[in-house]
């Protein structure tokens, strides 16, 4: 199933995202997650691309078993780290094979310790060329997704810098774009406001992650550049336990979320780190608000 078709219904989209698994222990987990989320309907569920090694190989595979064995719709992340044109043709057609219509095309990020992203020789420095390229040798066959940085990108000289550049993207043939996680809403609709005004008029669907470790979140600030709230920050740092610190995450991820589907965003995408019970959680709460 194409998700730019479920996009047309207008109602909101719930999807959530995964990685490929690199033991056989992890594989049994996600196939266990998927089973647990798999009542919640989401509208799809995306599977990401490795940095490197031998996961990124089996983004295609997990997105077909998903398709087959669980039987919910994936769409499977490709990016342009380490590869040349040829190869992520050749990628791409691997895709088609395997069944997969929905993809999430991305530049990835630069190899630890280096600050600067460097293309291979034949390959691409920029998520458009990629976007470009899905459309000039597959036309529509694939649902086309980018990703969006409410807060900017990490590397991005400025916002309006960043924002005419995701503009490039979507005009390269994205169908729709998927944010960074952000945990004050303030910054998505602000990011939503600025994008309209220049003229992006493709569904931007927020990114949620419900926190359930404080270290880990850290970690992935770093990484992004995204930012915390100070009062929320303050709350985990006083918790006591684990499960405090999943509650506060849950909690917050429910508000949020409420007040974006209130306000109109076209769905949501969970980032679960393969994790089902903060997820579940976040949509039986929003289930019941939402009534
Ligand atoms: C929803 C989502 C899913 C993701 N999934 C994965 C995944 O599966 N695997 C993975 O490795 N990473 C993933 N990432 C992370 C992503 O790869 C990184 O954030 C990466 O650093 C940027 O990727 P991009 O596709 O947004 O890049 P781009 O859109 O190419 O932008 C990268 C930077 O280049 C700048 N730029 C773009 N065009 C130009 C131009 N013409 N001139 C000058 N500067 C320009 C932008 O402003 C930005 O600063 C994901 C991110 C998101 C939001």
């Amino acid at each position: 199933m194409k998700v730019s078709t479920l996009l047309q219904s207008g109602k909101p989209l719930f999807s959530f995202e995964f990685f490929p698994p690199k033991t056989p222990r992890g594989e049994a987990a996600l196939f266990r997650t998927l089973h647990e989320l798999k009542p919640l309907k989401p509208a799809f569920v995306s599977i990401t691309y490795g940095a490197g090694g031998s996961e990124r190989n089996k983004t295609a595979e997990w997105a077909a078993r998903i398709q087959n064995e669980v039987g919910l719709p994936a769409m499977a992340h490709l990016t342009c780290v380490g590869s040349t044109r040829e190869e992520l043709l050749a990628r791409l057609h691997e895709y088609a094979r395997a069944g997969v219509e929905n993809i999430m095309a991305l530049r990835g990020d630069p190899p630890q310790g280096a600050r600067e992203f460097q293309p291979v020789a034949g390959g691409f420095r920029y998520a458009a060329e990629l976007v470009a390229l899905i459309r000039a040798e597959f036309g529509d066959r694939f649902t086309v997704a980018g990703g969006a940085y409410p807060e900017g990108h990490i590397e991005a000289v400025s916002l309006e810098a960043d924002l005419r550049h995701l503009k490039q993207k979507v005009e390269a043939g994205l169908d729709f774009v998927v944010t960074q996680l952000f945990f004050n809403n303030a910054l998505y609709f602000g990011f939503v406001e600025r994008a309209r005004r220049i003229g992006i008029q493709v569904p931007i669907v927020p990114g949620l992650m419900p926190i359930t470790d404080l270290a880990q979140v850290r970690r992935f600030m770093d990484l992004c550049g995204a930012s915390i709230p100070g009062p929320l920050l303050s709350r985990l740092e006083r918790a006591q336990s684990p499960e405090e610190v999943l509650e506060i995450g849950v909690e917050h991820a429910t508000r949020q979320a409420q007040e974006l589907l209130e306000a109109g965003a076209p769905g949501l995408h969970l980032y679960t780190l393969n994790k089902s019970p903060a997820t579940r959680r976040v949509m039986q709460n929003l289930q019941m608000v939402l009534r």
